[in-house]
């Protein structure tokens, strides 16, 4: 049992100042796998105050200083892999070989690249004659969900240690614990005291309590695009800035000269990959009518290479949701796709055969589907896709725009005129062709709906930054 029930403020592990706890649940067994604090506003108070005494020497270390601090962190990381693997596959569910490709991964290189990006950031340079200096935004506050137990907290940090802001954290009550190690690394590695600082608890008192603080200059939030708006109004109060990165409803463009099985794969990818909750996921597959049935068709041959079941068995590629809650969302979308008209061709309602402790749900493919349908629409966060036929690359670059979101798109053919025209025409932060690999030196975030901001390498470090001009400058 993993029983953390302190806060870590102002250097130490502190008790809460209430006794509210929460139970910590492993999706595939439904057992309870430990308990946190359910911290209180006058705990959320003592950490911003930590982090506020210790802005003044915090952000005035030197550039160098903060890459060794981000390489040590890297460093101590690496050397704690098996156990942030196994405490992602444990708190989320997501398969052994998931959470080390995908969860590990990504922390490890939100703090690496953001060693590497520092290296190039200049925090003083000449404009006509002036002086434009980079200075820390103050004290930041980080929310962030449990899709991704350690890639949103990690890339936030980094970025916001990379500009000289003390951060006050608080990660998703569903998955603590990848923070709760993270959170030993700081401490171990030497993160002087008060620039980091924990605080377990819900949304409704420490997520509201951060964007409303008065004393906080900076939101960084990851979640639901309703939650978003929330600590959009709380952080006007005050003039806050807000970086949100929200929701997706991302499109996959198959191409006419496309290969329907290389297609249908990266389509299923998708809702495999964290059993599809994953903001950018391609949830919405448009393809050629003419490849309709030959793309059908591959779909049914390849979901077997996607076999759902126990995280820890390293075959499985597809884990349970998160919670009870999410498994009743996902049925309930897949209820309505049928009442919508859709077809379902792979997958539908209950639990896949012999998966019955555990929130596992059936892949889900829905072909027939139209775009303006609420399963085209509304973000599922599960193992569900939709497939939609176009008649022109005019007409898919208009379906793919038809939506709230803009967060990420794809494209899957050949032809490099098509490629390019397809890849530019889609209103989305991120555009992936084929099978390119993912660049942490790369801007991430939303158009549209999907959100505010940047993160990932440079782009992230500049959110938690302010230009400050100096005419006049003695030189
Ligand atoms: P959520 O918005 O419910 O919760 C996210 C975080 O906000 C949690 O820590 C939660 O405790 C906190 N929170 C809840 N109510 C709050 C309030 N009133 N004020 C402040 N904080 C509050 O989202 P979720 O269900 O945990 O995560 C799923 C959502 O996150 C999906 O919509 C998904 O698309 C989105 N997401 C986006 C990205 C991205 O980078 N764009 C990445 C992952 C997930």
């Amino acid at each position: 049992m993993r029983n953390y029930l302190k806060h870590y403020i102002n250097g130490e592990w502190v008790e809460s100042t209430g006794n509210e706890t929460e139970d910590v649940f492993n999706p595939a067994t439904e057992e309870v796998i430990g308990t946190i604090s359910m911290g209180t506003k006058e705990d959320l108070d003592r950490a911003v105050q930590a982090a506020r005494d210790a802005f003044p020497t915090f952000s005035q270390t030197t550039k160098e200083e903060r890459i060794e601090l981000l390489e040590n962190i890297a460093a101590e990381y690496e050397a704690r892999k098996e156990e942030i693997i196994e405490t992602i596959t444990d708190e989320l569910g997501s398969p052994l070989s998931i959470s080390e490709s995908v969860h590990y991964m990504m922390g490890y290189n939100h703090f690496s690249q953001a060693a590497e990006s520092l290296k190039d950031i200049s925090f003083m340079e000449d404009r006509g004659g002036h002086t434009v200096m980079k200075e820390s935004i103050g004290v930041s506050g980080l929310i962030t969900p449990w899709n991704f137990p350690t890639n949103q907290i990690s890339t936030k940090i980094a970025s916001a240690f990379a500009a000289g802001s003390p951060v006050v954290a608080k990660p998703a009550e569903l998955t603590p614990f990848a923070a709760i190690i993270l959170t030993e690394i700081f401490d171990k590695v030497g993160v002087p005291k008060g620039a980091f600082n924990l605080v377990n608890g819900s949304g409704a008192v420490i997520g509201d309590g951060i964007s409303s603080h008065p004393d906080i200059d900076f939101v960084s939030f990851t979640g639901s695009g309703a939650v978003g708006s929330k600590i959009m109004k709380n952080a006007s109060e005050n003039i806050k800035n807000v970086a949100l990165e929200l929701g997706g409803k991302s499109p996959l463009v198959v191409l006419e000269d496309a290969d329907p099985e290389k297609a249908a794969r990266a389509a299923i990818t998708h809702i495999a990959t964290n059993t599809g909750q994953v903001c950018s996921a391609a949830t919405r597959v448009l393809v050629p009518s003419s490849m309709k049935e030959s793309f059908e068709e591959a779909v049914k041959n390849v979901l077997p290479e996607f076999p759902v079941g126990d995280p820890h068995d390293q075959n499985n590629h597809i884990g349970p949701l998160i919670s009870k809650k999410q498994w009743d969302t996902v049925q309930s979308y897949i209820e309505k796709g049928t009442e919508e008209g859709a077809t379902i061709l792979v997958g539908g309602t209950g639990k896949p055969d012999g998966l019955e402790t555990g929130y596992y749900a059936k892949p889900t493919v829905f072909t027939d589907v139209k775009n303006d349908m609420v399963i085209a629409q509304e973000e599922i966060f599960g193992p569900v896709t939709t497939i939609i036929t176009y008649d022109s690359i005019d007409e898919a670059i208009e379906i793919a725009n038809e939506t709230i979101y803009g967060l990420a798109g794809y494209v899957v053919g050949n032809d490099p005129e098509t490629l390019k025209k397809v890849s530019t025409g889609i209103r989305a932060g991120r555009i992936k062709i084929n099978d390119a690999e993912a660049d942490f030196a790369a801007p991430f975030g939303g158009f549209k709906q999907s959100g505010i901001g940047r993160e990932w390498g440079d782009y992230g470090i500049e959110e938690y930054l302010e230009e400050k001009t100096i005419l006049g400058f003695p030189s």
